[in-house]
């Protein structure tokens, strides 16, 4: 069990939620955990066959009850007894049928003989509570639960197994073994104990802060990964902005139909690009108007795109480019933006001298003509943003963004103490802080380790 955690965590009582999603289903799973598990199973459930005790893991067929003994649902029951459960508690999962108010009346009678309605997320708590899961694996279940793209998926899985937090146990051992040797220069001074020179306690930080860096630099893209990017489609009205939507919205299964909150003069939209959910909003078209409805919209627009991570510009090729699409590129260019000029199917006359320098992709949303190179070119800026990957651990969360920012903070605050000779317990106090910050990242206490680190690696008792 995890000491500081369990001491703001209370886990003594019992709780109970239906694990599966509301409405009508074939099945429905309702799970039940901590110590009143079990007897509340003895209460309810009614094996039909012969059945004195539950062996874990084994799946048992039979009726689960109400107080009055009225049979509410035929139901299957599957113990896992602690630590062997995914809370490390005793788990009682009942697959019952699918039917709420059934699913709903089993949860009223377990919560009539003691337990109570889980809190959300919180049998994934327990887990960290009893160390079955730590903090990030815990977020990568969360997230795993939300993904929306094959690869958020299988990132939220790598973060699930572990792959975060492999990344962040060096960092600490390597920050265990430094303070230990600090601190053994301190308490033991008179003592044959070697202490390390400044110099070399300085490099060995800053090849820790190295190894942080890289992962730090990958929540840009775990941001990404984790969030969605943000495409506006700009231009004047007519240009065909909605045609292009439409078509590139189509061209892929959309994830989302509608997004709820969207204001209805910017439609959105999201598609999976490479893995990553990419949310299109198409803008009411961006000109000057006295029209105070079509300004509201014309706001939004300039509100979306100052929100978005990438722009489209959409002109129409076959009439010059007039004062809108220029007040258009002007705005634009406050984000990374692709041009494309639409309706090729017809005669041109843009002049294209003088746009800025951005890729510029000739299409016809009419008839698909060059959607293949703007699909490419799309790709080409969600993969760009992969370039800093190391490898497949990803920090997705600000939270474990943040707590990486506190550690190197706290890092470069020692190292740059020990390079100005500063005493060693100054230095302490802030290598202590970074261990403490590695520890909130993991969800773990960390003094112990500490502790057994100092008397291992040193022959104190001399
Ligand atoms: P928006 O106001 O920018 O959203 O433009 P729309 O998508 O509503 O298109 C305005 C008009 O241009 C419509 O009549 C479309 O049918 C037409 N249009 C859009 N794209 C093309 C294209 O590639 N070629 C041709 N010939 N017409 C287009």
């Amino acid at each position: 069990m995890r000491e500081g955690l369990h001491k703001i965590v209370p886990t003594d009582d019992t709780i109970i939620a239906i694990s599966t999603p509301p409405g009508h289903s074939g099945i429905g799973i309702i799970r039940i955990s901590g110590p009143g598990a079990v007897p509340i199973n003895q209460r309810f459930f009614k094996a039909r066959g012969p059945l004195t005790e539950l062996s874990p893991r084994v799946a048992v067929v039979g009726k689960w009850s109400d107080i009055a003994g009225e049979d509410i649902d035929q139901v299957v029951v599957t113990f896992f007894r602690k630590p062997s459960s995914y809370t490390g508690e005793d788990v009682i999962e009942i697959s019952a049928h699918g039917n709420p108010f059934s699913m709903n009346r089993i949860v009223e009678t377990v919560c009539s003989a003691g337990a109570r309605v889980a809190n959300p997320g919180e049998f994934t708590l327990r887990a960290v509570v009893h160390g079955k899961l730590d903090l990030l694996q815990a977020e990568a279940v969360r997230e795993f639960v939300d993904a929306q793209t094959d690869l958020q998926a299988r990132t939220a899985l790598r973060q699930l197994e572990g792959s975060v937090s492999k990344r962040v146990e060096p960092v600490k051992q390597k920050l265990v073994e430094i303070i230990a040797h600090l601190e053994a220069g301190i308490d033991f001074a008179e003592d044959d104990v070697d202490v390390p020179s400044n110099a070399s306690a300085a490099r060995d930080i800053h090849s820790i802060e190295g190894m942080l860096d890289s992962l730090q630099r990958t929540f840009g893209y775990g941001k990404i990964l984790a969030k969605g990017l943000k495409l506006v489609i700009l231009g004047k009205p007519n240009v065909g902005k909605s045609s292009l939507f439409n078509r590139l919205v189509a061209a892929d299964r959309a994830i989302v139909t509608e997004v709820p909150g969207t204001t209805r003069d910017v439609l959105t939209e999201t598609i999976s690009i490479d893995g990553v959910p990419v949310r299109f909003a198409d803008t009411a078209g961006m000109h000057e108007t006295a029209d105070p409805v079509e300004r509201i919209g014309v706001t939004r627009s300039l509100e979306t795109l100052v929100d978005s991570d990438f722009g489209l510009v959409v002109l129409d090729g076959s009439s010059p480019l007039d004062a809108s699409d220029w007040t258009v590129l002007g705005k634009a260019s406050r984000i990374p933006h692709l041009i494309v000029i639409n309706k090729t199917d017809l005669p041109q006359s843009i002049e294209l001298d003088g746009l800025n320098g951005s890729r510029r992709v000739p299409v016809s949303a009419k008839t698909g003509h060059g959607f293949d190179e703007l699909q490419e070119s799309l790709r080409a800026f969600v993969v760009a943003q992969k370039s800093d990957l190391v490898d497949d651990s990803i920090l997705t969360s600000a939270r474990q963004f943040d707590t990486v920012t506190k550690i190197l903070q706290s890092l470069g605050r020692a190292r740059e103490s020990l390079e100005s000779q500063v005493p060693h317990e100054m230095v302490l106090l802030d290598l202590y802080d970074a261990l403490a910050a590695t520890g909130d990242l993991t969800g773990e206490v960390v003094t112990e380790d500490i502790l057994s680190k100092i008397f291992s690696t040193f022959c104190i008792g001399k």
